[in-house]
């Protein structure tokens, strides 16, 4: 178990991601037509959850005709103060 560095509490580990609202068919909808009562637009509303990723170049070159650089991708992950709240993220393969 880890250690917060700034004030020495619990750190307990966690992931990071985005929370994305898709809500185009209900705002398009509601253009065109009234609300309908007792129609719950949270329903409506496709919830999606998106990781964060990390992405760095790694100095290689790919191909042979078309030299592009190569470039890894790792899922970030993290570790949560339970005291302060203190957020670390790092890198993971
Ligand atoms: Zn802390």
């Amino acid at each position: 178990m880890s250690e917060c560095p700034k004030c020495g509490g619990k750190m307990i580990q966690g992931e990071a991601y985005i929370n994305v609202d898709t809500l185009s068919t209900s705002s398009m909808m509601s253009g065109m037509m009234p609300t309908m009562p007792g129609m719950n637009l949270e329903s409506v509303g496709i919830k999606q959850e998106k990781r964060i990723k990390w992405r760095e170049k790694t100095g290689e070159k790919t191909g042979f005709l078309i030299k592009s650089e190569e470039v890894r991708t790792m899922s970030v992950k993290g570790i949560r103060c339970l005291e302060c709240g203190y957020i670390e993220l790092y890198a993971q393969k």
